[in-house]
């Protein structure tokens, strides 16, 4: 493999059952209960190890009534990656559920975009509605990164290793990036929270937590534009993701998927 492809990993941590209406602004017609799922991801290559969010942790899972299935640590494990040998972690943002275990990777250094540093530490932060998805503690964290020189910042687009690109798409919240790696089928885009489910992407819906609609909406374009095709698109909270794409090996179904190659479905 040439040293600017990539193996890409989605690694399901954690669901969570809700009604179906909560995952849109403007509800949703159907009236019914339905998952959303909570991934990590792991980029390998020949520049290291990136691993993409780093989730939230047993006391946040109990504070915000979620389910963790395996530990990050243990998804990780599983992959054959120590949390502690982890190079690099890309922050998509900071909000709870992708910015915890902040202790996980002792020796990594974290990419963030300026605008969503400012933005969790600043002015919008008075406000309870804004604040809702931020934790503390996950805030504070990652000042003291910042403070131990750990962290490295972006603004806009950057490419962080051959083949490995940051792209601020701003929108659900305010400095949000997503992660665009080269791979064997194409370009894959990580979206993260730049697109929560399918559903908002193919019928232009958004999810309720927003900063910025017009920003979200003009986000799934660019998504688009970076990504090989809609098939390389992978959301961040749909449960899709782990019946399309295959396993990463025989014990672990359901649990940790392989991106860099073709889904199984020909729908998605
Ligand atoms: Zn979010
Ligand atoms: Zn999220």
């Amino acid at each position: 493999m040439s040293d600017d492809m990539h193996e890409v990993y989605a690694i399901r941590y954690a669901e969570h059952a809700r009604m179906r209406s909560e995952n849109y602004i403007f509800g949703d017609p159907h009236d019914e209960m339905t998952s959303i799922a909570y991934y990590v991801w792991v980029i390998k290559g020949a520049h290291g190890s990136f691993v993409v969010d780093t989730g939230f942790d047993e006391k946040a899972a109990k504070e915000r009534g979620r389910k963790i299935i395996h530990s990050v640590g243990e998804g990780l494990t599983a992959l054959g990656l120590k949390p502690d040998k982890v190079d690099h972690v890309i922050a998509t943002h900071m909000h709870w559920d992708h910015a915890g275990n902040y202790d996980l990777f002792p020796n990594a250094r974290y990419h963030l975009q300026d605008t969503e540093m400012a933005y969790c530490t600043g002015r919008c932060m008075c406000h309870q509605t804004l604040r809702i998805p931020f934790s503390e503690d996950d805030v504070h964290a990652m000042v003291r990164k910042v403070y131990s020189y750990r962290v490295d910042f972006h603004d806009g687009s950057e490419e962080l290793a051959p083949g490995i690109t940051v792209h601020k798409i701003g929108g659900h919240s305010k400095g949000l990036q997503c992660v665009r790696v080269k791979t064997q089928r194409g370009y894959v885009v990580l979206a993260s929270d730049c697109c929560h489910l399918y559903s908002h992407i193919d019928e232009g819906r958004v999810f309720p937590i927003t900063y910025s609609v017009g920003d979200t909406l003009e986000g799934y374009k660019t998504l688009l534009k970076l990504a090989t095709s809609r098939r390389h698109l992978v959301p961040g909270h749909d449960p899709e993701v782990l019946k399309i794409y295959p396993a990463a090996g025989s014990n672990l179904e359901n649990w940790i998927a392989r991106l860099d190659v073709e889904p199984k479905s020909a729908s998605s």
